[in-house]
C-alpha cells in the first residue's frame, strides 16, 4: 500500500503540499521513456538551432495574428512581430512594421498571438513514485524535471520558477540548459526550500532544514553558492530567521518568496506576517491570513502566488486535514475570500500550480484551470492573461526582460487558433511556440 498523503501534521514521515507520494514504479519508466523520446522530438521540431541563431541571427517575422502583448492594452490586429535570434525587435500593426527581406515569415492570420506563460510556484522533480518499492535518484529526479519543462513548452508555458526541488537535479538542468545539451522551457528554481527541524517541507529531497538566525544565513549563501537567484523559505520560522535570510538574500542580489500561513496543524496563520514584516517579495499560497497582513502586503507591494486549483483539488480529494477544517476554519471558501480581498487590494498576483505526487496527473492542464480560477472569482480575461505573462514576470524579478511581446523582451509567444479572450479552453493546445527566437511547431 502506497503511504496516503495527508495535511494533518508536520512530522517528517507526512508529506506537505509540495511533496505527495503515488504511483507504482511502472511510472517511472514511462515517465524516463517519455522523457527520453520527448527530448529527441523536441530537438527534430525545432527549426531554428541556437548554435546556429548565435552565428547569423535568424530574422523571424509572425505576421497578421491578433496580439495580446501582456501589458492589458487591448489586442492589436493584423500584428507584425519582428523576432531577431533570441529577442523580439519590433511590434507594431502591419504596414507601420518593416519585414526585413531574409525573415522566415509565420502566417497567423486567423490567429491570436500571446507571450509564453509563465509559473510562478511549480516543484518540478516532486517524487511521483512508491518509495518503499524504488529509491528514487537524482538522475531520475531531472528525467521527471525536463519530462515535466517539456509537457509545458508543448503547452505554452515557457518559464517557471522552481520553489523546491532536487538540488542537482536543478543545477543540472540550468547547466545543461546552457550548455546547448537541451532546449526547454526557462528555469528559475530556488534549489531547495528553507525551513526549520521538523518544519514545512523537513526530510524531503526539495527542502533543507537548518536553526538559528546564522544557520538561515548559511543556507541562504549556500543556495547563493550553487548557482540559485531564488530562495524560497517555508514555516516555521522565527521573525529572526526570516529577517536573516531576506538580508542575505539582499546582499547577494536574490528573489525570496514566503510559503505562506498555515497548511500544516503545527503552523500558525501568523507565519505569514512574519514573513511580510521580515521583508520577502512573495507569498505563496492564501491560507488563513488577516485583513491586516493584506493590507501590509498590499502597502509593501508584496506579491502573491494563490495556487487555488491545487487546494480546489485537494478538497475535492478530501485531502485537507480535519483538523484545519474543523479546527481552524479552512474551506474553498476561505480561499475564495482571500483571492478577492487580494484582488481588492491590487495585489499583483501569479499563476502557480503545486501539483506533486498524486496530483501531477494534473499536469498541464491545471496551470489553465488555474487561470480559469482566477476568471471565476471576478478577474476578466485580459486580468487573468496579465497574471499568466507580465505578472509573472515581475514575480520572477524579470518585468525587463520577459513577460509581455515588446520590444526588448525576450522572444518567447505562443499562436494559437482560438481567442482565449472567449474562452480559456482552448489554452494549453497552442499551433505555434517560439521560445527564445526558436520556432516549435506542433
Ligand atoms: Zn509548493
Amino acid at each position: 500500500m502506497r503511504p496516503r498523503y495527508s495535511f494533518g501534521t508536520n512530522s517528517p514521515t507526512t508529506w506537505p503540499i509540495g511533496f505527495f507520494i503515488a504511483r507504482g514504479s511502472y511510472l517511472l519508466k514511462s515517465v524516463l521513456l517519455a522523457a527520453l523520446i520527448f527530448s529527441s522530438i523536441l530537438s527534430a521540431t525545432a527549426q531554428n538551432k541556437p548554435a546556429e541563431s548565435k552565428e547569423k541571427s535568424v530574422v523571424v517575422a509572425v505576421v497578421g495574428g491578433t496580439l495580446i502583448d501582456g501589458t492589458g492594452r487591448e489586442p492589436l490586429a493584423n500584428a507584425v512581430i519582428i523576432i531577431e535570434g533570441d529577442k523580439i525587435k519590433e511590434v507594431g500593426p502591419a504596414g507601420k512594421v518593416k519585414i526585413p527581406k531574409e525573415a522566415q515569415k509565420i502566417e497567423a492570420t486567423g490567429k491570436w498571438i500571446l507571450p509564453g506563460f509563465i509559473d510562478c510556484h511549480i516543484h518540478l522533480s516532486a517524487e511521483t513514485s512508491d518509495l518503499e518499492y524504488y529509491r528514487d535518484s537524482n538522475s531520475l529526479a531531472t528525467l521527471r524535471a525536463l519530462q515535466l519543462m517539456n509537457t509545458y513548452l508543448r503547452s505554452g508555458v515557457t518559464a517557471v520558477r522552481d520553489v523546491g526541488s532536487h538540488l542537482e537535479a536543478m543545477q543540472a538542468l540550468v547547466r545543461a540548459q546552457s550548455n546547448g545539451y537541451i532546449d526547454s522551457i526557462r528555469l528559475y528554481p530556488c534549489g531547495h526550500l528553507i525551513t526549520i527541524t521538523g518544519g514545512h517541507g523537513y526530510g524531503m529531497h526539495g527542502s533543507m532544514a537548518v536553526d538559528g538566525p546564522w544557520e538561515w544565513r548559511k543556507a541562504v549563501r549556500q543556495m547563493y553558492a550553487a548557482g540559485f537567484k531564488h530562495i524560497k523559505i517555508s514555516p516555521q520560522f522565527t521573525l529572526e530567521e526570516a529577517r536573516a535570510a531576506v538580508e542575505e538574500a539582499r546582499m547577494l542580489g536574490l528573489h525570496i518568496t514566503a510559503h505562506g500561513g498555515g497548511f500544516s496543524d503545527t503552523i500558525p496563520p501568523t507565519m505569514t506576517r512574519i514573513a511580510v514584516e521580515a521583508g520577502v517579495e512573495c507569498i505563496e499560497h492564501w491560507n488563513e491570513m488577516t485583513d491586516d497582513v493584506l493590507d501590509l502586503m498590499a502597502e509593501r507591494g508584496v506579491f502573491d502566488v494563490p495556487t487555488l486549483y491545487t487546494y480546489y483539488a485537494s478538497y475535492q480529494r478530501n485531502d485537507i486535514s480535519r483538523f484545519l477544517i474543523e479546527k481552524r476554519g479552512w474551506s474553498m471558501a476561505m480561499h475564495d475570500t482571500l483571492f478577492k480581498k487580494a484582488y481588492q487590494r491590487k495585489i499583483v498576483m501569479g499563476i502557480g500550480t503545486d501539483a506533486n505526487g498524486e496530483y501531477r496527473e494534473l499536469y498541464p492542464q491545471i496551470y489553465f484551470e488555474e487561470m480559469k480560477y482566477f476568471q471565476r472569482l471576478g478577474m476578466s480575461p485580459m486580468e487573468v492573461i496579465v497574471c499568466a505573462t507580465k505578472n509573472g514576470a515581475r514575480i520572477l524579478g524579470l518585468e525587463d526582460e520577459l513577460g509581455t511581446v515588446e520590444a526588448g523582451k525576450a522572444a518567447d509567444l505562443q499562436i494559437l487558433k482560438a481567442n482565449p479572450l472567449q474562452s480559456f479552453d482552448n489554452l494549453g493546445r497552442p499551433e505555434t511556440v517560439i521560445l527564445r527566437g526558436q520556432v516549435y511547431k506542433f
